[in-house]
């Protein structure tokens, strides 16, 4: 099942697709998709409302409407540095024997098409196609990574966009370049695990201006998704509607020669296979 959320800022509305071009409202029977709502929803009842008003013929076709991101603000945004064998090698790193976690402010989620802001003072913001895995219930503790499935409600596409001077050249942790404003372009759905025969089989990509940039696999994740839930419940607890960034494939403006980074007026353009697209424009951050 995929869940979004339509329209305006701060209006957004929770619907269930029924195809690339239809959707039904599920406002009816949650005002969102948040922790609430993850962690009581019935699938198999959720699948006959919306049968129910397909058969009632309240499916409607998506006509330009903006998509904001498909979960609501999160407890907390997580990510994991370093996840992929590749990306390691192009930043100059060792590849890590455990997984390298930062934080990310949460108020940095926006919908999938929505400008990024470069932020004040900023001379290297960076771009980044990540898998993202959204808990679905508590997770504190699990006893194996086969448990882990059991706390995922599903997956998403994000863009942990990042200022590689904040992070990097200003001390102490990266959470300094990863939590300007608009810096977690999220969506545009929410897919349920059941939608992927494999979540470790698939393509991302990331254009900047056109121009192909990074091309990825989430197969060649150095600490899978299961591995990454399991292994954060024995740090913190994981909450319904919390969001992991598990990392991303090489091609970042970072490990370019010489680097390149993001500007005014550019534009970005990513996607993951089963989770959809985005395209973000950048702008400067206004006063
Ligand atoms: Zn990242």
């Amino acid at each position: 099942m995929k869940f979004a959320r339509i329209g305006k800022v701060g209006q957004e509305v929770p619907v269930v697709l029924t195809s690339e071009n239809t959707y039904v409202s599920i406002a009816d029977y949650t005002t969102d998709i948040d922790s609430s709502f993850l962690s009581r929803v019935d699938y198999q009842e959720m699948d006959r409302l919306v049968e129910e008003k397909r058969a009632a013929g309240l499916e409607l076709q998506f006509n330009g409407q903006r998509f904001g991101a498909p979960i609501s603000r999160p407890h907390q945004i997580i990510c994991i540095g370093l996840n992929y064998a590749d990306h390691a090698a192009e930043s100059g790193q060792p590849i890590p024997s455990e997984p390298i976690v930062f934080n990310k402010a949460p108020n940095t989620l926006v919908g999938p098409n929505d400008d990024v802001m470069i932020p004040k003072g900023s001379t290297k913001t960076d771009w980044e196609v990540e898998l993202g895995i959204v808990i679905g219930s508590q997770a504190r503790y699990l006893d194996s990574q086969e448990d882990a499935w059991k706390h995922i409600a599903g997956f998403v596409l994000v863009n942990d966009v990042s200022e590689r001077a904040f992070q990097m050249e200003r001390g102490g942790q990266w959470v300094k370049g990863k939590s300007s404003e608009t810096f977690n372009p999220c969506g545009p759905w929410l897919a349920t695990p059941d939608e992927f025969a494999d979540v470790q089989s698939l393509e991302m990509w990331l254009d900047v201006n056109g121009k192909r940039m990074q091309t990825g696999n989430t197969s060649t994740m150095i600490f899978d998704v299961p591995y990454i839930v399991w292994y954060l419940s024995q740090f913190m607890v994981l909450e319904p509607g919390d969001l992991i960034n598990t990392g991303t494939p090489p091609g970042v403006g970072l490990g370019m020669n010489p680097p390149t980074y993001l500007a005014e007026g550019d534009t970005m353009d990513l996607g993951i296979s089963g989770l959809g697209k985005q395209q973000q424009q950048l702008i400067l951050a206004t006063p």
